[in-house]
């Protein structure tokens, strides 16, 4: 319902009315409405059905119950908790935030156990993408000076006579950005093999840079560890062309002690030096791919010549004329790109994209032609591609979407359990307003108190169509709400219920 308190049943079947109408008419709405807020009125919720009770550790007695058979229809719902924002807008939305907060703790600090001095610390904003595989449209850069995609005097044509030149200035989301100029010349074995190699290329990276920290503070690796630490936190992301660029979060910390975690390096060093170092240990990083078939070259990897390696400086205000960026900046740029996927790129299939519709066929193409090379039954060698099919709807991308080194920060699981705290707490509380010494308490609480849940899954999704569409438009209210409200454009959409705990 809008905030005027209307429904808009505009575009829904007649199914779908009499389904909300019923639901609306039930003597428990307010009791389904209230469970639909508490999991943030989640796309696909995830249904189950039991009971938990919650013991007092040391005299065994119960102190709660809690059943579904008390709820709506007898179903609890607890959050898909995904993070893509088009299979689940509320979910990636969460997600979203936490990942800022956890970006923003080890950027930033001062938050989530890590100390505010991390952001004195030398550290760096990285962008490693990958090489050309052919000339493709581009969209303009926002802040870049040359607006127009590919603007070639001469007029210069490809093999098969296509012009390798373009004037236009591309929009973000026109659908030609991504797309090759000639398809024919386009590279994609190259793409796809980059791409399925792409997270050996980062981890190769990330023992390239202490390696060559050792090396500029000419001392052994051993030694560079007691001095300097790399921490770092990233991120994956689809270029309109359908290729992987990771964007990095690097910091500089000392060798942790009993009472300090956090310590500054023992390097007289600081981000510009830093910088420079993660540039050039990117140009080092190569890996020689194993061919896909007997008849095809192996290929040696690298990452994209153009690496974007900033200084991140804890200044007041913005960017500043150095180039440097603001560690609050960085991060909300980060957790920004971490809800897209490759179904992100391919605007459904009346506006099906040619060119990632083929990065996905040469996938499959790629895939049996290794089979073939590589048949099962053989001892040796391994076939490396065995599971390259299985990722033809990644685009063959199989790493982690976001990561980072154990000491960067806190971990999304420690957030989504103070969440389901708050929320606990929240439900518990008159008028919604949380009392923070009774947070504290639940927190003690969990100590001394042991729950025990008997908990079975049913299904995903609503139970009715009718109940979606009431639970996808009290979403996208939250949401347009938010977004005029820029003061809480990070807050955490209402969290998780108590449930997934105790289910655990
Ligand atoms: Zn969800
Ligand atoms: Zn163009
Ligand atoms: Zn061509």
């Amino acid at each position: 319902m809008s905030e005027s308190g209307e429904l808009d049943l505009s575009g829904i079947t007649a199914v779908q009315e009499r389904q909300i109408l019923s639901r609306l008419l039930r003597d428990d709405f307010d009791q389904w409405a209230e469970q639909a807020a508490r999991v943030g009125h989640c796309a696909h919720p995830i249904r189950l059905t039991g009971q938990s009770h919650t013991l007092d550790k040391a005299t065994g007695s119960v102190l709660s119950t809690f059943a579904s058979s008390s709820l709506p229809d007898e179903v609890l719902y607890v959050r898909c908790n995904n993070r893509r924002a088009t299979w689940c807008p509320s979910c990636s939305r969460t997600y979203q935030a936490d990942m800022w907060h956890l970006l923003k703790a080890g950027a930033a600090g001062g938050d989530k156990g890590v100390p505010a001095s991390v952001s004195t610390h030398p550290m760096v904003f990285a962008t490693l993408t990958a090489p050309s595989f052919g000339p493709v449209h581009s969209s303009k850069k926002p802040g870049s000076r040359t607006q127009r995609c590919r603007p070639r005097s001469r007029g210069e044509l490809c093999r098969h006579g296509t012009s390798l030149s373009c004037m236009d200035i591309h929009a973000e989301h026109d659908l030609l950005a991504g797309q090759p100029f000639c398809a024919d010349c386009y590279n994609y074995d190259a793409h796809v093999i980059w791409q399925w190699w792409a997270p050996e290329l980062w981890r190769r990276f990330t023992i390239a840079l202490p390696r060559l920290m050792a090396k500029c503070l000419c001392v052994t690796q051993k030694q560079a560890r007691s001095l300097v630490r790399l921490s770092f936190a990233k991120v994956g992301e689809y270029q309109a062309r359908g290729v992987i660029h990771f964007h990095a979060i690097i910091r500089l910390d000392g060798a942790p002690t009993d009472d300090d975690n956090y310590p500054a390096p023992l390097a007289d060093v600081d981000s510009e030096w830093l910088a420079d170092l993660v540039r050039q240990a990117v140009a080092s990083v190569e890996y020689q791919a194993q061919p896909v078939s007997s008849a095809s070259p192996g290929r040696l990897l690298r990452f994209g010549a153009q690496v974007d390696a900033r200084p991140v400086h804890h200044r007041a205000g913005r960017e500043d004329l150095s180039g440097a960026i603001h560690p609050e900046t960085v991060a909300a740029y980060i957790a920004k790109y971490s809800t897209k996927s490759a179904t992100d790129l391919d605007p459904g299939a009346s506006r099906a994209n040619q060119h990632l519709a083929r990065v996905r066929s040469t996938v499959l193409q790629l895939a049996d032609l290794a089979y073939d090379t590589y048949p099962p039954g053989l001892p040796q060698p391994p076939n490396p591609y065995r599971l390259l099919g299985k990722w033809a709807h990644m685009l063959a991308f199989r790493g982690h979407f976001a990561s980072k080194s154990r000491r960067y920060s806190t971990t999304l699981g420690r957030l989504r359990s103070a969440r389901r705290r708050f929320e606990r707490v929240k439900a518990l509380s008159p008028h919604g307003i949380v009392d923070m010494a009774a947070l504290e308490q639940d927190a003690a609480a969990d100590e001394t108190t042991l729950v025990i849940g008997d908990w079975r899954f049913i299904g995903t999704g609503w139970i009715t169509e009718g109940d979606a569409v009431l639970a996808a438009g009290a979403s996208a209210r939250a949401r347009e709400y938010a977004n005029a409200r820029p003061s809480d454009r990070w807050r955490t959409a209402s969290g998780t219920s108590t449930a997934p705990a105790t289910a655990a």
